[in-house]
């Protein structure tokens, strides 16, 4: 391996864990990824006064919106409504600024799941985004090239799976037989079968 500082490592394994740039890093060893990276704008409202004691975190999976609570009065909300494919993007607009045009249509949502938050002031928006498979399911597994692993495709869950992906890798590269089955997470399950997915019905397998 060959870092952008010109340093040469010998390693009989590389994982490539770089989210948003896994396509990107797969591409330099010749591997291609099924995952686009897709936009998934994130904003932030002032609660009025009169709120009371924050909200809970909620997720409306059938309204499309989803609100966590913050310190200050403030309420972090964004869309589930699954169409970040539609939208991929270049990684390096991470954290750019989003205007409130693009978030009217979020606070709609938002305001129908909790009516009194129809109301809260519009602070600012960022563009964050999501590295999608076909499946909505991450990618754990040896890539063709033996001895480049691939564990990418977080889908936007990648945060809370995080512990779980850890020991299935090293399970796996270490020939240990994981606690959980690796089938539905290897890389070759796209080409058996079209395979389709969503963010929701990922969320409830
Ligand atoms: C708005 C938003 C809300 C989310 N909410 C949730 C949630 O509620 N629950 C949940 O589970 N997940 C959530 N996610 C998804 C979750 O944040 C991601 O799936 C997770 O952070 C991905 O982790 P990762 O380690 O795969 O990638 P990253 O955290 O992106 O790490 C990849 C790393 O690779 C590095 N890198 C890139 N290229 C190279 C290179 N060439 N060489 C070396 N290093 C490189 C990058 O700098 C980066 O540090 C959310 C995401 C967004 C945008």
């Amino acid at each position: 391996m060959e870092t952008s500082r010109g340093e040469r490592i010998e390693t009989p394994i590389v994982v490539n864990a770089a989210g948003l740039w896994s396509p990107i890093v797969a591409g330099l060893a010749g591997v291609e990824l099924p995952i686009v990276v897709g936009r998934h704008p994130v904003f932030v409202v002032e609660r009025d006064a009169g709120f009371g004691a924050p909200h809970p975190v909620f997720l409306d999976l059938a309204g499309g919106s989803y609100v966590r609570p913050e310190s200050g009065g403030l309420t972090l909300t964004g869309s589930l409504t699954e169409d970040e494919t539609r939208h991929p993007m270049d990684p390096e607009m991470l954290g750019a600024d989003v205007g409130l045009e693009e978030a009217t249509d979020v606070l709609e949502r938002t305001g129908r799941a909790l009516p009194r938050l129809a109301e809260a002031r519009y602070r600012r928006g960022w563009v964050g985004a999501f590295d999608i498979t076909p499946d909505w399911m991450p990618i754990l597994d040896e890539s063709p090239l033996r001895g480049f692993w691939i564990a990418a495709g977080m889908s936007g869950h990648g945060f809370k799976l995080a512990p779980a992906i850890g020991e299935m890798m090293a399970d796996l590269i270490a020939g240990r037989t994981p606690a959980v089955s690796p089938e539905p997470f290897r890389l070759a399950r796209f080409a058996r079968s079209a395979a389709g997915g969503t963010f929701v019905a990922s969320y409830l397998r």
